[in-house]
This record gives structure tokens, sequence and C-alpha cells, in this order.
């Protein structure tokens, strides 16, 4: 039995599960605001409030807006350690303000890092790396303590740079006892996947690391099919368009791959078009397909993961059978070890009023 209403739901305390954030790009607003000034960068608008307006791309519709956002803000942030420690912490008290359990946090270390010569805001000074996911774990870390809440990390590869894989799997492995639980592939999807990468996906799974991809988000549904068999991809990143393909779409079903949908994200994009009746997770949900909600990048699209939930119920017609399904399809797909996994499946059937013997909705 679910608990009444879908403000009943949404009320319900620490029951939420998230799989596909992205830390910087779940900075808050204000955080960047304030770090600007003392810093003496500029930022677009007159004040906070229009501030907050340049960097919003939600129902934009366009990628090069989306994009633009983190042109504006990365700079403020990255290869400031102090900075990136508070962006960790802060994550963590916001993502338990929403109701949160549990949440895995993707970053790419080499973004936020000023030693890495081919970084895209060309800003250098000596963090590497490795000292971004030292720092992001001690920030995490204390947040998990003072706000009770659980949060994993993902480190992230980035499409056009495939000379920073490998040092992204040796990331995740030095620091899989500090809360790194995963690898991910994000960025551009237009072009061939590159060897480096799928190699560094190959060992990563030789390692035991999990492995999600953002696939079929704006690029075609074989995408993903390569995600899943060449990179062992166990999660696709949005995977929208592999409706467009019915023998993939089936094949990735029959398979159990579970889909991060990021609904407001998708939009905000221009991933999927602006009219929400022909959105590809209505197929997802009428099939019962392994899929989540998620938020992707707050920053930018100034969302919450209740706002996601309310954009299913209200937009997309999601039954709170649906709502609650993708939870726990999220908290079954997450990348916790078996016992960990289980403990955070026995405490949402705790918070949903949920019989122990029930293991699906
Ligand atoms: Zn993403």
């Amino acid at each position: 039995m679910i608990r009444s209403g879908i403000n009943g739901f949404a009320k319900q305390a620490r029951s939420r599960v998230e799989l596909h954030v992205h830390l910087d790009g779940a900075v808050r607003p204000s955080t960047i605001w304030e770090l600007a000034h003392t810093k003496g960068i500029t930022l677009p608008g007159a004040n906070f409030e229009e501030f907050k307006q340049k960097i919003n791309a939600r129902g934009s519709g366009s990628l090069t807006k989306f994009l633009d956002a983190f042109n504006i803000f990365m700079p403020v942030i990255l290869g400031d350690l102090q900075a990136i420690y508070r962006v960790a912490y802060e994550f963590c008290e916001d993502s338990a303000n929403q109701g949160i359990a549990y949440v895995e946090a993707r970053y790419s270390p080499h973004l936020l890092a000023t030693t890495v010569p081919d970084s895209p805001w060309k800003v250098m000074g000596d963090v590497t790396p490795k000292m971004v996911v030292e720092t992001v774990s001690k920030g995490l870390s204390q947040g998990e303590k003072d706000f009770n809440i659980k949060v994993r990390q993902i480190l992230c590869c980035i499409r056009p740079f495939p000379d920073w894989s490998s040092e992204v799997v040796y990331l995740c492995q030095e620091f899989r006892s500090k809360g790194v639980v995963g690898i991910d592939l994000a960025g551009d999807e237009s072009q061939p996947t590159h060897p480096d990468h799928k190699k560094a996906f190959q060992e990563a799974a030789r390692l035991g690391i999990s492995r999600t991809v953002h696939a079929a988000e704006a690029g075609p549904a074989s995408n993903a099919k390569a995600a899943v068999y060449e990179l062992l991809a166990q999660r696709i990143g949005h995977g929208y368009h592999t409706v467009e393909d019915e023998a993939i779409y089936q094949d990735l079903r029959a398979r159990d791959i579970h889909f991060e949908v990021c609904l407001l994200s998708s939009q905000a994009t221009g991933a999927v078009t602006l009219d929400w009746s022909k959105h590809p997770a209505i197929r997802f949900a009428n099939d019962d397909l392994n899929f989540s909600l998620n938020t992707d990048d707050p920053t930018v699209i100034q969302n919450t993961l209740g706002d996601e939930y309310d954009v299913g119920f209200n937009k997309l017609h999601f039954s709170e059978r649906v709502l609650a399904r993708t939870n726990f399809n999220a908290a079954r797909s997450c990348f916790l070890p078996r016992d960990e996994k289980d403990e955070l499946l026995n405490h949402l059937k705790e918070q949903y009023g949920l019989q122990e013997c029930c293991t699906r909705l």
C-alpha cells in the first residue's frame, strides 16, 4: 500500500533515491554569486535574481543556452579546493532537504582541476584531478554526517577528452573506500566513441567498478546499444531516443538496463520535444521499464527532485504507483554493494508502509 496522495508522497521523510545529478551542475546559484564577488569575477546580471535567470535554461529547448550557463559559472569554482569542498557539503544539505535518502553525485575530476592542459576553461594552476576527488570526498563525508544522508560518487569521463579516461578509472579504484562507486561517460555523443573510452570502461568492468553512460539523450538508439555492449554499461543516462529503434529498445528492456530519466533536463537541452504528451518516458512507464526520475543539473534547470515527480504526475500523468516504482527502480539499480542496497530497499519499504515480503510494486 502506498500512502495517500501525491502530496503525501512528497512529504514522506527521506524516502527518495537519486542516481543522475552532476555535482558541478548542482552548485547553489547563491554560492556562485558570493564566491564570484569575493574573487572579483564579473557575472552577468545586475543583481542576484537577474544572474539566476541568466543561468536558467529550464524549458529553453536549447543546448547552447544550457551549456553556456556552465561557461558562466565553472570558472568561479574550478581549481578552488575550498569552493569545491563547500559545493560538496552544501549538496548534501540540499539533497537532504529534498527528502533524499540516498544519492549518487557525478562529476569530472578533470573539469574541476587546473593541471589539465586541454581543459575547456583554460584556468591553469596546481590542483590535480586527484586533489579534486580528495576534496569532494571530504566535503561529502562531512555533509553525510551533518545532514544524515548517504551520498556516493560517480566519476565522469568526457567524450571529447579520451586521454583523461584511464586516469578516471585509476581514481575510481583509488577512492573506492572513500565513496566512489561508479564511472560515467558524458559529453557530446555525436561522434563515435573513442577506443580509449572503451578500454577504460572494460578495465572498470574488470575491476568491478559499476558503469553508467550518457547515451541516446540527443543521439540515436544505437548509442545506447553501444553503451551496453561495448562500454558494458549497467545504466543509461537519459536514453530517450532508444524508443526510436524497437529492436534495441526491446533488447535493453529485456536485459533490465536502468534508464536514468531527467524530465526537465530533457526539455531544457532540446533532447526531446517540448510537447510533454510525446515524451518517451510515457512509453517507459507503460512498459514498466526499469527507469528513475532525476534532476541532472539543478543549477541551470533550477529544479528539485520534487519538481521532477510533479512533472511526472502533472504533465506525463504518471500514477502514484508509477512514481513510487521509479523510486524503487532507482534503489534496486543503484551502485551500492548488495548489503547496503538491501538496507536502502528495506528503508524505502518502511517509508512507503510496504510489507517486508513485497519486493516490487
Ligand atoms: Zn547528465
